[in-house]
């Protein structure tokens, strides 16, 4: 499973480059919360992903690199359950941005 750093609304967030489903009712999880964690010189993330339909939820730990365990760490994003809407938004305002610049 591959993961991504992408910025939303000018912090990182961590999430998977292909959707994942539910182990239960094959909806597509949705990114809850992820932690930034360091441990002697090894960076990883703690990524907890949540089904929107039965809540089931299940932990990923990922590896990243220091550069972006640093990215991770500032962001207003770490360490807190995000909600969809959130999450939406920020897809809003970066599709809105590129319509400004024409790509759209
Ligand atoms: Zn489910």
């Amino acid at each position: 499973m591959e993961w991504i750093i992408r910025e939303v609304n000018g912090n990182a967030i961590i999430e998977p480059t292909e959707d994942k489903e539910c182990h239960f009712c094959k909806t597509k999880l949705i990114l809850h919360d992820f932690y930034p964690q360091k441990s002697y010189n090894f960076f990883h993330a703690d990524v907890h992903l949540k089904c929107p339909e039965c809540s089931w939820w299940v932990t990923f730990g990922v590896p990243i690199s220091e550069a972006d365990f640093n990215k991770l760490s500032r962001s207003k994003y770490a360490k807190k359950p995000l909600t969809h809407e959130l999450l939406e938004l920020g897809l809003k305002q970066v599709e809105k941005r590129l319509k400004t610049f024409g790509y759209w």
